[in-house]
């Protein structure tokens, strides 16, 4: 058999034994021995690179590197070897990609994993089970389902006799897996419309007949949903798909805690209760941890109210869902039990790999709303999981939480819930300290916002009239927005920016910095630093534009 592999001097060819090469498993030792070398350049490649660039990256601007990537030809031959393709991503790709593991990376939901978690991916693609159905992935699914019930343990709590009866149930489902917060948001909402336009007499159900028909079916004008301000936009995105609109998410305003605020929220049920059009309230989003201000929604006093008027609640814990592993903080959710459904996150508070959402639910029955079946999979009274889902065929990242579970613990995961809650309470009190700096949004959670804001415009503010006011903030708004963007294209550390509405030190939208703490090497020091860098950033470039 001809091998060119050791012979880089010939040109590759894509013949039927370079296909044999990359298909069969290596029975020989020395090709053993090479693919555990590329297995060795990849993970200690990679941890080199992970470790050498302190910084977020390098230097070289998106549009430079664009230049290098316009061919827009498939190559009829094989460009390159694996040896080679690794070497590529290693030297030419990571370094201009974005070290989110880097503790001064404290920007975004996106950070470092634990190293186990490369072996579990590698190990999952390895096995490359379809957990669509049982005949692709057996002991799989069964696993899946043991994991979801775990899951589901933690948050609803309902006791050893139910979990007994739904663990490996295959007429009921406890959750089910998505692509990632988005789509389980999706699914909640498809679940809510289903459940609300289910079938009766002479009407076949809303994912049959659509909507028009499920209207006049229940005599309903319109549909809506109710959501704080700070609600993800993917509960907007969720109801374009869904055919409702998005104009038909009437955002909840939120009181000084940055929470969906109860008066108002029973204010608007009120008012569309009493409105002249047939509205439907299909559900309600409370959130677990905003995406910008990691703000808690009060979630019993929420749930209290969609159970009274029989609205379908729904808790988006994309991000905080974890929480409940700590025994410290795990109040800080105290009513998501009450809920029917929950979003969480495996990417972002179980350090998983991208990417990993889920979708929980209270009934077990809940998810047959969205039930659909075929001839070839998905069969009546199957265990295939992928009855009820959004995704098709999907890989199997339940082994990797369920191993991931079992590495870390409940306490292992809560040791680093812990450790970001309270890594940002310290930095909040650090900002607070330096009189040019301004808290916004004090941190619940791990995640925080503050600006630049000099001391004595922090004095003239409250006095100011709204004319003035509205000045210095747009000042202050260009300063910070310019100070994120400096600090991000040095490439020593990464803070986020975000604008918030509704706040108590503007009427208008005011720019701020977001930082999230959740890698365990992102401790007071490094943050101390981060303030440091900006205070400098400020002083040399940007403080000089501003109002005396
Ligand atoms: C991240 C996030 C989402 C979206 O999740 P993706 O995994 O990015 O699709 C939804 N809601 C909240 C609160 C989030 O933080």
């Amino acid at each position: 058999m001809a091998d060119n592999r050791y012979n880089p001097t010939k040109a590759l060819v894509a013949d039927w034994n370079h296909l044999m090469r990359v298909f069969l498993r290596p029975e020989d030792d020395a090709s053993r021995q090479t693919l555990i070398k590329y297995m060795e350049q990849m993970l200690f490649g990679l941890h080199d690179f992970l470790k050498k660039h302190v910084g977020i990256t390098e230097a070289k601007s998106l549009k430079e590197l664009s230049e290098n990537f316009r061919n827009t030809l498939i190559s009829e031959d094989p460009e390159k070897k694996l040896a080679d393709v690794i070497t590529c991503l290693i030297k030419e790709i990571a370094p201009h990609a974005v070290n989110v593991a880097s503790p001064y990376f404290v920007g975004h939901m996106t950070s470092a994993i634990p190293f186990f978690m490369v072996h579990l991916k590698a190990i999952v693609s390895a096995l490359n089970q379809n957990v669509v159905k049982v005949e692709t992935s057996k002991v799989v699914s069964v696993v899946e389902k043991q994991v979801i019930a775990k899951i589901h343990n933690m948050i609803y709590r309902r006791g050893s006799l139910f979990y007994e009866e739904h663990v490996q149930n295959t007429e009921t489902t406890l959750g089910v897996f998505t692509e990632g917060g988005t789509t389980a948001n999706l699914t909640a909402l498809w679940v809510a419309r289903n459940a609300k336009f289910a079938p009766k007499e002479d009407f076949e159900g809303i994912e049959a007949e659509g909507i028009p028909a499920a209207f006049a079916a229940y005599g309903v004008d319109r549909c809506v949903i109710l959501a704080s301000r700070l609600a993800h936009y993917s509960v907007r995105k969720s109801t374009g798909v869904l055919g409702l609109g998005n104009n038909t998410v009437i955002p909840v305003d939120i009181d000084d805690d940055y929470r969906m605020d109860i008066g108002a929220l029973k204010r608007v049920i009120r008012e569309i209760r009493s409105g002249p059009q047939r509205t439907c309230i299909l559900a309600i989003v409370g959130i677990a941890g905003a995406t910008e201000t990691g703000t808690i929604d009060p979630l019993s006093e929420i749930s209290q109210v969609a159970h009274e008027n029989g609205i379908h609640f729904h808790v988006d814990a994309a991000w905080g869902g974890p929480t409940l592993f700590s025994r410290q903080y795990r109040y800080l959710l105290d009513g998501i039990q009450y809920s029917d459904s929950v979003t969480i996150d495996g990417h972002k508070q179980f350090y998983m790999p991208m990417t990993c959402g889920m979708l929980y639910v209270r009934d077990p029955k809940l998810l047959d709303v969205i039930a659909y079946h075929s001839n070839y999979v998905n069969r009546l009274g199957s265990v295939d999981l992928g009855i009820r889902s959004l995704s098709g065929s999907r890989e199997a990242n339940s082994l990797v939480l369920d191993c991931a579970l079992k590495i870390m613990g409940a306490n292992g995961y809560a040791l680093l819930i812990n450790h970001g809650i309270e890594t940002a309470a310290a930095f909040a009190e650090e900002i607070e300290s330096r009189e040019n700096f301004q808290l916004i949004t004090p941190p619940v959670l791990n995640i925080l916002t503050y600006r630049y804001c000099p001391a004595h415009l922090q004095e003239k503010l409250p006095a100011a009239g709204e004319e003035e006011k509205e000045r210095i903030n747009w000042h202050l708004n260009m300063l910070n927005r310019d100070l994120q963007r400096i600090q991000r294209e040095a490439g020593n550390s990464f803070v986020s920016r975000t604008a918030l509405r509704q706040n108590a030190f503007s009427p208008a939208e005011i720019v701020v910095l977001r930082s999230v703490i959740m890698n365990p090497m992102t401790g007071k020091s490094i943050l101390k630093e981060i303030l440091d860098e900006q205070e400098q950033i400020a002083e040399d470039h940007l403080t000089a534009k501003l109002p005396v």
